[in-house]
């Protein structure tokens, strides 16, 4: 049984850590967490985020992606400008890709558009992916089942749906990210995490945002891990050690990654 960490899901390279960032990454290493995977926004996140990578090699892992967020009516230069990085160097994911309803219906579109040419990519690749639903995670599920092959894998990050969602992705050989929202009294995943094997599990920060409870509405960084991993383990009715053992070997595997002893 281990007390490491994966935070699979943290954008710690964005400018909201630009004063202490060296600090807050020493303090994710000192709370037990070994690794921390890096989901790409847009055009504007790379040279922040292969920064960071570059900085802490063995730690920090790049993933390369367009977010739903970022998709307007040029989406498709900016995939261009996305497969060609793919094509440059290796990415342990493609991601954050998705679905995002919240936010914008204008380009919706567009975004399924992005979303299944980015999920072919992954295929080609043989790379998994790393998915964003907001207020659209049927319809992500429908698309992942459309598109599913045996090498087709991955999260769908910020996991917050029912049980009944969550048994599709299971039945998709998916994996779900639990974050800071499962800290949340209101957010219902104490109602669904018993029921899901933690196989299915893995954990994130989604760092700056979503910051777990006590430090909700303030900055998430990727050393509050602990503080979900131990509100899984109370959900569960298991000890947080368990949960650090499964959650860092699903990730482990699922991102192609070995740790060194
Ligand atoms: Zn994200």
């Amino acid at each position: 049984m281990s007390n490491f960490f994966i935070d699979t899901h943290s954008h710690m390279y964005v400018s909201k850590f630009n004063k202490d960032r060296k600090e807050a990454i020493q303090r994710a290493f000192d709370s037990g967490v070994q690794k921390i995977f890096l989901p790409n926004i847009d055009r504007a996140s790379i040279p922040e985020m292969l920064d960071l990578e570059a900085e802490f090699p063995d730690q920090c892992y790049a993933m390369m992606g367009l977010h739903p967020c970022s998709v307007d009516k040029n989406y498709e230069k900016t995939l261009a400008l996305i497969e060609k990085w793919l094509d440059k160097r290796p990415f342990c994911a493609i991601g954050e890709i998705g679905l995002d309803y919240y936010w914008s219906t204008e380009f919706v579109k567009e975004q399924q558009e992005a979303f299944r040419t980015q999920c072919r990519w992954a295929k080609e690749r043989d790379l998994p992916i790393v998915i964003h639903a907001r207020n659209s995670l049927d319809d992500l599920i429908k698309i992942v089942a459309e598109e599913k092959t045996d090498n087709f894998r991955g999260i769908f990050h910020c996991f917050g749906g029912t049980l009944e969602q969550a048994q599709q992705i299971i039945d998709l050989g998916f994996l779900m990210g639990i974050g800071g929202v499962a800290t949340y009294k209101k957010a219902g995943l104490d109602k669904v995490l018993p029921h899901v094997d933690l196989k299915h599990l893995v954990l994130e920060t989604d760092a700056p945002y979503l910051s777990p409870v006590p430090f909700r509405g303030k900055r998430n960084e990727s050393s509050y891990i602990p503080y979900i991993a131990q509100r899984v383990a109370d959900i569960k009715e298991i000890n947080i050690e368990e949960v650090a053992t499964i959650t860092t070997q699903n990730a482990l595997d699922l991102f192609g990654v070995e740790v060194s002893a």
